[in-house]
């Protein structure tokens, strides 16, 4: 392979930005997925209430391709040697590369019962599954709605709250449109004393004052033991019994990514220094969600970090060839918790950094912002309209 190759592997926000980037850099670029689409996690949550449908979040990567000149081969990798720069693919066997670009997310913590559960940051088919049992609970006409999410005490930026908290709010409102909010007891737990901390205190704050305002109960602080057929169980022997349990265990590392040779954090998410590139292997990056991320004790991996680390993993690249000069760019300086938390009827503008923490309620217009932000990720990435700096 010549030195202007490059793989990514994995079709996720970080993989598909990747390619655009390398494609700008001037890099013949071969991505590598194991499905035919790019599932776009963040607007993924109003697929279980009827919002969005699985097509209009799927998106398919082979028109990406034919849009940004890349090559894209539907395979799944297996296994990754950093000592030969080598990996092996389902279909494809083994194959070698000078420049690797490791994109593909994480796996999620085991609990005992899992099974029992379904989860919006699961597989993207889950999404479905999760309408389908609101679907037949609204027929029925009540129940107990139980949602949360779990911790890694390996690497707590991997664990993933926030889209548990929106599906949530998604559903009590579409239950009040259907008028029988009034049916259902619907309880948020987490084994943290405080899920959400990491928004920062005045987030905290806002967010008891709604749970109180739509009478939301809450379990926090247990651990949970396992799950169960219809319920939860907690680590002090009590219960919570549900009807639908929605549950998002904490990123971990990939198990083929634990066992290879690559550097890696207790969690097995792949050690990288500032600029992305995977300590001690040449010509290898990791970005997003597989990646280690340094930095403030609140980091969390999201999609607009990953983006970020793609754009530097190709514009880094280029400079290491010497295709271009300049100065090589960092993640860190740009780790910061934004994200739109949709409630389905508005949302709270949620922003985290070193020096603030904010969470602006935004109603009405917060919702549309979030799916406005849908059809400009879509758009801007086919190149139909521009690209808005730090988007
Ligand atoms: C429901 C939800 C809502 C979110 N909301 C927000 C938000 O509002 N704002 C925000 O900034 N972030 C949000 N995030 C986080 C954001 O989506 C992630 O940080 C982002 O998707 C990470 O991108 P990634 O490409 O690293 O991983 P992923 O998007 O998970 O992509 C990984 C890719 O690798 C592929 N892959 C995995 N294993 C293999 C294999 N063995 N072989 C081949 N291919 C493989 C997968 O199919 C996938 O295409 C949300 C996440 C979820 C789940």
């Amino acid at each position: 392979m010549s030195s202007k190759n490059v793989v990514i592997l994995g079709g996720g926000l970080a993989g598909l930005e990747a390619a655009i980037y390398y494609r700008k850099e001037g890099f013949e670029v071969e991505l590598i997925s194991e499905r035919p689409y790019l599932f776009i996690f963040p607007i993924a949550i109003w697929i279980p209430v009827g919002t969005s449908t699985f097509e209009d979040v799927a998106f398919p990567l082979d028109t990406l391709a034919a849009r940004h000149g890349f090559t894209l081969t539907i395979d799944r990798v297996l296994s990754l040697k950093a000592h030969d720069h080598s990996f092996i693919l389902e279909k494809g066997g083994e194959r070698k590369a000078d420049h690797l670009v490791i994109a593909l997310g994480a796996s999620k913590m085991r609990h005992e019962g899992i099974e029992h559960t379904l989860s919006i940051c699961g597989a993207p088919e889950q999404s479905v599954l999760l309408k389908e049992r609101i679907d037949a609970l609204v027929a029925k006409g009540g129940g107990k709605i139980a949602f949360g999410f779990g911790g890694n005490p390996n690497d707590p930026s991997g664990v993933r709250g926030g889209p548990g908290f929106e599906l949530f709010f998604n559903l009590h409102h579409h239950l009040k449109k259907l008028g029988i909010r009034d049916k259902f007891e619907m309880t948020f737990f987490a084994p943290m004393p405080q899920p959400g901390a990491r928004m920062g205190e005045k987030a905290l704050i806002l967010m008891e004052s709604m749970f109180k305002r739509n009478r939301f109960a809450s379990r926090y602080g247990k651990k949970i033991t396992r799950f169960e057929e219809s319920a939860v169980v907690f680590e002090d022997g009590t219960t919570l019994e549900s009807d639908l349990t929605m549950f998002i265990p904490a990123g971990d590392g990939l198990g083929f990514i634990k066992e290879s040779d690559l550097p890696q954090n207790k969690a097995g998410f792949i050690e990288i220094n500032d600029f992305c590139e995977i300590k001690g292997v040449k010509g290898w990056y990791a970005i997003g969600d597989s990646a280690a991320l340094e930095g403030p004790q609140w980091k969390a991996k999201q999609g607009h970090i990953a983006e970020v680390m793609a754009r530097n993993a190709a514009h880094n690249n280029a400079i290491t060839l010497g295709l271009k000069t300049g100065e090589k760019k960092g993640y860190k300086e740009h780790l910061n918790i934004l994200c739109v938390m949709d409630m389905g009827n508005g949302a709270g503008f949620v922003y985290r950094d070193d020096k603030k923490a904010l969470l602006i309620p935004m109603p009405i217009i917060g919702h549309w912002l979030k799916m406005g932000w849908g059809w400009y990720y879509k758009r801007s990435k086919m190149g139909t309209i521009p690209r808005i700096p730090g988007m």
